[in-house]
């Protein structure tokens, strides 16, 4: 198969990424903790941590580009099981996945899979406590048009949290980053799921995402308050987190 990712435009974009994730969405969960080392549990529980969901039936989290439900089902947990999440993602094959996965853990009455793009969100104004993102926002075309979609379907007093790959700010975890990332990854995405192409794009698009502050300068654009951000090994990963007031 071949992508075509070199030089695309922002039209394009998209439906590259959607068939990336469409070809990948059942060996998705390998592969993360493949990539990651396993790290990608230890970035996300400590997301939920930020996030400290209320234990209420009433607080609800919308969790953008949700893809198999990771986010979603540490929310419910960390809730006692009584917060609802909404999983909203653009491609139909992670939400089939993430939706077997919510029934095996007994989860999916907490859960609801909205298919639909970050940048046009199908909710009213005002219509959740919380909207997380992991991993999702570098992959969506327009970054503005998802961060003020996330605004305004946020409460008053409403939490942003959005984990997302950045820039390493160690110089030796810089070394070994790049030899994995440039090297390992697409040759283990080859050995996985037998195309090295998707896990190209994947190394590439974290290296085209803005650094921590300028990132953080675009959620404040958005009309969010108060941001800041937390990194996770070295900047490897990084959580961004802004209040709506
Ligand atoms: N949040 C999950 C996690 O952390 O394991 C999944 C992250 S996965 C790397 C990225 C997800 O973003 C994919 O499921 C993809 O379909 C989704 N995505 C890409 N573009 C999107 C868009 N415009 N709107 C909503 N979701 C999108």
């Amino acid at each position: 198969t071949s992508y075509g990712f070199t030089d695309v435009g922002q039209g394009e974009k998209q439906g590259l990424v959607d068939n990336v994730f469409h070809g990948v969405a059942r060996r998705y969960d390998i592969m993360n903790d493949v990539m990651s080392l396993g790290m990608h549990r230890l970035w996300k529980d400590a997301m939920i941590n930020a996030l400290n969901p209320r234990k209420d039936s009433d607080y609800k989290t919308l969790d953008v580009a949700g893809g198999t439900g990771d986010i979603a089902f540490r929310i419910v947990e960390a809730s006692d099981r009584l917060a609802g999440v909404t999983v909203l993602d653009i491609n139909g094959s992670m939400l089939d996945v993430g939706r077997q996965r919510a029934e095996k853990k007994k989860l999916a009455d907490r859960l609801e899979f909205v298919e639909a793009n970050a940048e046009e969100l199908p909710f009213e104004d005002k219509s959740f406590d919380a909207y997380t993102i992991a991993f999702g926002i570098r992959n969506v075309p327009r970054i503005d048009k998802a961060l003020s979609e996330a605004h305004r379907v946020l409460r008053r007093g409403g939490r942003f949290l959005c984990l997302e790959f950045s820039d390493v700010d160690m110089p030796i975890m810089e070394k070994v980053y790049d030899a994995w990332s440039f090297n390992a990854i697409p040759q283990f995405g080859r050995a996985i799921t037998g195309d090295s192409e998707p896990y190209r794009y994947l190394v590439e698009s974290i290296r085209k995402f803005p650094d921590q502050r300028n990132f953080a300068a675009m959620i404040e654009a958005a009309g969010l308050s108060r941001v800041k951000w937390t990194n996770y090994t070295g900047g490897i990963a990084a959580l961004h987190s802004g209040w709506k007031l």
